[in-house]
């Protein structure tokens, strides 16, 4: 019973979490903006929202998206990004459960507090990049520091690590890797890109972005996470080249799903590309 009750509190901090990302969002790309202050308040008529008026999901529903005030649409991708933001934290905690018994381990906990802030982040950083084509330095380079953090208190995200007898430093040690690795490889393909093509294939918000990613996730998963990017955005960005006939293809959102892949299946991930396509290779 605690078990289910740690998915179900994961799944309404998601929600909440959710909102709170809806603003980061809406403000962290308009740079004169704080974060927390004002509250928030209608677009249109600038009245103040009540925090009864703030309940994720559930405001939405009473209110019949629309402002109490003047009655102005609220955008549907607010309920939907908290109801995604708690369904992929349910997620997260389910897959954070690994020990048998009645209650999580703190070790799970912490899992679970990593992963769902490295994909809050992403989940913000992708929609930023869809509005605006931006990466705000505000999440990737406090999303670097807080993985290089969450490594040190938790040396179980990186494995063993990769020195024997401080695994705290070993974790940090990998993180550190996992950075490197994850801005060189976007650095690189960006390069090429420029070179083959002449022009700019991927941005200096994408190398910082998947440094972040790589000192949550360590090199081996941060460099599977940018070949599952690249093949998703070869596969859906030809449709929607053809659908749109955008010139732009964001490249964030394909970065940001290949990273979530790697951090609920990155095993799997792992098991087939050493399978299959580095069978001489000892990974
Ligand atoms: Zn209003």
């Amino acid at each position: 019973m605690p078990r289910t009750f740690f998915i179900v509190y994961a799944g309404l901090l998601g929600a909440v979490v959710g909102s709170f990302l809806n603003v980061c969002i809406y403000r962290l790309p308009r740079q004169c903006m704080s974060i927390l202050r004002p509250g928030s308040r209608c677009p249109r008529c600038r009245t103040p929202i009540r925090w009864y008026q703030n309940i994720p999901i559930l405001s939405y529903l009473a209110l019949g998206g629309r402002c109490a005030t003047c009655k102005a649409p609220i955008s549907l991708r607010y309920p939907l990004v908290e109801l995604l933001t708690g369904l992929i934290f349910a997620a997260i905690a389910m897959d954070v459960l690994v020990v048998p018994g009645p209650f999580p381990t703190s070790n799970e906990i912490g899992r679970f507090f990593a992963n769902s802030t490295l994909v809050a982040m992403l989940l913000a950083t992708t929609i930023i990049d869809l509005d605006h084509r931006i990466v705000p330095d505000e999440i990737s380079l406090s999303g670097l520091v807080i993985g290089f953090v969450f490594s040190l208190l938790l040396p179980s995200m990186h494995g063993t690590g990769l020195i024997s007898g401080s695994e705290h430093l070993g974790a940090f040690l990998s993180a550190a890797l996992g950075a490197g690795a994850g801005a060189g490889v976007v650095f690189a393909a960006g390069l090429l890109g420029k070179l083959l093509f002449k022009k700019e294939a991927m941005g200096l918000g994408d190398v910082k972005l998947m440094a972040m990613v790589g000192a949550f996730l360590g090199w081996k998963f941060v460099l599977l996470a940018f070949l599952l990017a690249c093949f998703f955005g070869s596969i859906f960005g030809i449709v929607l080249r053809l659908v749109t006939r955008d010139q732009y293809i964001a490249f964030v959102p394909y970065l940001a799903l290949g990273s979530a892949v790697m951090l609920f299946w990155g095993h799997h991930v792992l098991g087939f590309v050493s399978r299959h396509v580095l069978r001489s290779i000892p990974v």
